[in-house]
Parts: C-alpha cells; sequence; structure tokens
C-alpha cells in the first residue's frame, strides 16, 4: 500500500506521527475503522478510528498497571470483569493472579479480538485459552445493565469517550458498575492523559464523588498515549484498598510470584500521588 506514515486524529492541535513499514490489516468492522501496521520503534500497532489503542513495545505499562494495582490492592480477587481490551493484553496480565478463579471480558468488536490473535500474539499469550476465562462480545455498558453476578475488580479498558467507547464514561455505566462491585470490590477507568483530556479526569470525578466512598486516581505515563502521564480511574466503597502499606503489597507481590516490566509494589504505592494541577481539577 502506498500509505507511509498515520497520523493520530485523536487531538486537532498536536498529535504524533508514525512511520508505516507495513500495513498488516486494515478494514471498517461493524462497530469502528481497525488499523494494524508496523512501526520500527513500536513494533505492531494497533489503531481504532485513527487512535493509538496498543503497541507491541510499549503494551505492558498500561496492562500491567491496570491490572495489578487493583488486584494487589485487593488481595483475594476471585471474580474480574474486563470491560473492552480486545487486545487481550489486560486479561493475560490478570491470569497471571493464581487467586484469580474466573474472568469475564466483554468486548463489542468482535474483530478486535480476532485480529488481536493473529496480529498481537503476545499480548494475550494464550490468555483467550485459560480455562478460567469467558468471553462476551457485547456493549459493556448493556451487560453491566442487565448483570446478577457481582465482581472483586471491574476493570474498564475502553477507547476514548468518542464512538463505541462514549457510554462507558457515563454516570449510568459507573452506577451499574457499582451495583454489581462484590464487597470490598474495585473498580479502574481509563481516564485519559490529563495534559490532554483534563475533562475526561474531572467529568469521572464528579460521577465517582456522587457514587462511590472512596474514589480517586493514579498515574502511568505510557509513551504511545502522547502528552505525559495518563491517569486510571479508582473506585471502590472500600477506602482501605488504596491505603495498602508497601510492605503489604511487597509481601502479596513475591507470594503470587508474578513477573511484571513495569509494575513494581513501590510504584504501586505511589501510584495514587498526583501532580497538583490533577487534584485541583479532582477537587481534592
Ligand atoms: N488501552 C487502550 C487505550 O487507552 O487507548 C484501549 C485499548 S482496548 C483495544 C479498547 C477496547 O474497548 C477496543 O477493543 C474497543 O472495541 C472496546 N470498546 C469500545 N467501546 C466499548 C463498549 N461500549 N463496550 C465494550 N467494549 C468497548
Amino acid at each position: 500500500m502506498a500509505r507511509s506514515e498515520f497520523v493520530e486524529t485523536l487531538y486537532d492541535a498536536y498529535g504524533q506521527r508514525f512511520a508505516i513499514d507495513e500495513i498488516c490489516f486494515e478494514s471498517r468492522t461493524e462497530v469502528q475503522h481497525l488499523l494494524i501496521f508496523h512501526n520500527a520503534k513500536f513494533g505492531r500497532v494497533m489503531a481504532l478510528d485513527g487512535v493509538v489503542q496498543t503497541t507491541e513495545r510499549d503494551e505492558f505499562y498500561y496492562h500491567e498497571m491496570m491490572a495489578h494495582v487493583p488486584l494487589f490492592a485487593h488481595g483475594e480477587p476471585r471474580r474480574v470483569l474486563i470491560i473492552g481490551g480486545g487486545d487481550g493484553g489486560l486479561l493475560r496480565e490478570v491470569v497471571k493472579h493464581r487467586k484469580v478463579e474466573h474472568v469475564t471480558q466483554v468486548e463489542i468488536d468482535a474483530a478486535v479480538v480476532d485480529m488481536a490473535k493473529t496480529w498481537f500474539p503476545d499480548h494475550s499469550r494464550g490468555a483467550f485459552d485459560d480455562p478460567r476465562f469467558h468471553l462476551v462480545i457485547a456493549d459493556g455498558a448493556e451487560f453491566v445493565r442487565t448483570a446478577e453476578d457481582s465482581w472483586d475488580a471491574i476493570l474498564i479498558d475502553s477507547t476514548d469517550p468518542i464512538g463505541p467507547g462514549e457510554v462507558l464514561f457515563s454516570n449510568p455505566f459507573y452506577q451499574q458498575c457499582k451495583r454489581i462491585l462484590a464487597p470490598g470490590g474495585v473498580m479502574v477507568t481509563q481516564n485519559g492523559v490529563p495534559f490532554m483530556q483534563l475533562d475526561e479526569v474531572t467529568k469521572t470525578a464528579r460521577a465517582f464523588r456522587d457514587l462511590f466512598a472512596d474514589w480517586h486516581f493514579y498515574g502511568v505515563a505510557v509513551p504511545t498515549y502522547i502528552g505525559g502521564m495518563m491517569t486510571l480511574g479508582w473506585a471502590t466503597q472500600d477506602a482501605t484498598l488504596r491505603s495498602q502499606k508497601a510492605a503489604v503489597l511487597e509481601e502479596r507481590f513475591a507470594a503470587a510470584a508474578i513477573e511484571t516490566r513495569y509494575y513494581t509494589p513501590a510504584i504501586h504505592a505511589g501510584a495514587f500521588a498526583l501532580p497538583r494541577f490533577v487534584e485541583q481539577a479532582i477537587g481534592k
């Protein structure tokens, strides 16, 4: 194909450009535009509707922090619900926890899962075949609206609040997630890069404030989520989860014998410290 570069369309005034070595796959799925290409620095890159979702080289920053912070903070996670996350990278990290007995993932676009298995095999590393795993192809908001089971962790690995992902940032969605959280359960959300998308953080903070006894955000700087540190939202009725001591996290991490490349208990313990401008934006 003639195209030699991909310019992300997420922001009007600023963006990132990737040289394309090779287009691996491109299609308009039933839900969104899906592009997978190879870049010399990042390996394979997946974009949905013109926005970078994941790359082979830096995916571990995000997936490890989205999985291990809530699961080690919880300590006894048995049932985990993933919304979105069709590439399987988050699932790979969740199933590393042997205490987890069941994972349901609700992804709206079957093509993302299928194409990720082909083009990003290291994201899922066989996790889609884990006997504890159950895949549902459906809108996550619709799923939680009618769900009856409860969950120790609900992990929202969503696209940005544009297109199919928009509903995953809405108050009714958060309300339903709260309803199906088990006692002591925790929800984590993808909340964008505050330097670029501060309104995502403020809107979610407003919703969390009305719903949850304890809520906050924690940070991770992912190279291809351009613009500096991104925030992951944290919402629970159990305020003790967020203040787990580093020593407790160390103990749980050692006992789980999970190998990571980004996550450490020390990073976990410090991740809830936010820049002042973010604290001000969320009213803390
Ligand atoms: N970590 C990425 C980021 O921050 O850009 C997100 C990657 S992940 C591939 C996002 C997934 O959410 C996509 O596979 C997309 O199809 C899925 N998704 C979007 N809206 C959804 C919805 N309403 N219900 C379930 N899945 C949804």
